[in-house]
């Protein structure tokens, strides 16, 4: 049985984080996913969202959007299109990238408009933006 879970957070720049933790929650696309160790084997896609995980008593907090999350019971791998931890984020960059985004949405459109990329630039920009301020 396994105690711990081995937590890996990749994009495709880079290896964002790797740790050995108590529990992980992350945003699937049907809802949060809560993983305690000797969870069932699964895959599912991942929304933008915040992945948490417990470490002792330590809690992260970390924006992700995208990608895919690999469950096995003692390891949990996160493919994300984008993942930042807390600290790292630029909440005056999230901000200009919001107002942009909301910009193009409100906008009567045209062709060069896209609506989906907008929103999902806004929805990016709202959750680092949730995170910045919760630090
Ligand atoms: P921007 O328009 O400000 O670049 P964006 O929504 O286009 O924002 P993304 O496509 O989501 O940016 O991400 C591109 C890269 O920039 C990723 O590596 C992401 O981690 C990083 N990034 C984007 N915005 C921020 C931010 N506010 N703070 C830290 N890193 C960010």
């Amino acid at each position: 049985m396994a105690e711990k879970i081995n937590l890996e957070v990749i994009t495709p720049e880079k290896l964002v984080l790797r740790e050995v933790v108590d529990e992980v929650i992350v945003p699937g696309l049907e809802g949060e996913l809560g993983i305690l160790p000797n969870h069932t084997p699964l895959i599912s896609q991942l929304k933008t969202g915040v992945l948490s995980y417990k470490s002792g008593n330590d809690k992260v907090q970390m924006h992700v959007s995208g990608g895919f999350v690999e469950v096995l019971s003692d390891r949990v791998s996160v493919l994300s299109d984008v993942a930042e931890r807390t600290e790292e984020i630029d909440l005056e960059r999230a901000q200009r990238a919001r107002e942009r985004a909301e910009k193009r949405l409100t906008s009567s459109g045209g062709e060069d408009v896209d609506f989906r990329r907008a929103e999902l630039k806004l929805q990016r920009a709202l959750i680092r933006i949730q995170l910045a301020n919760s630090n």
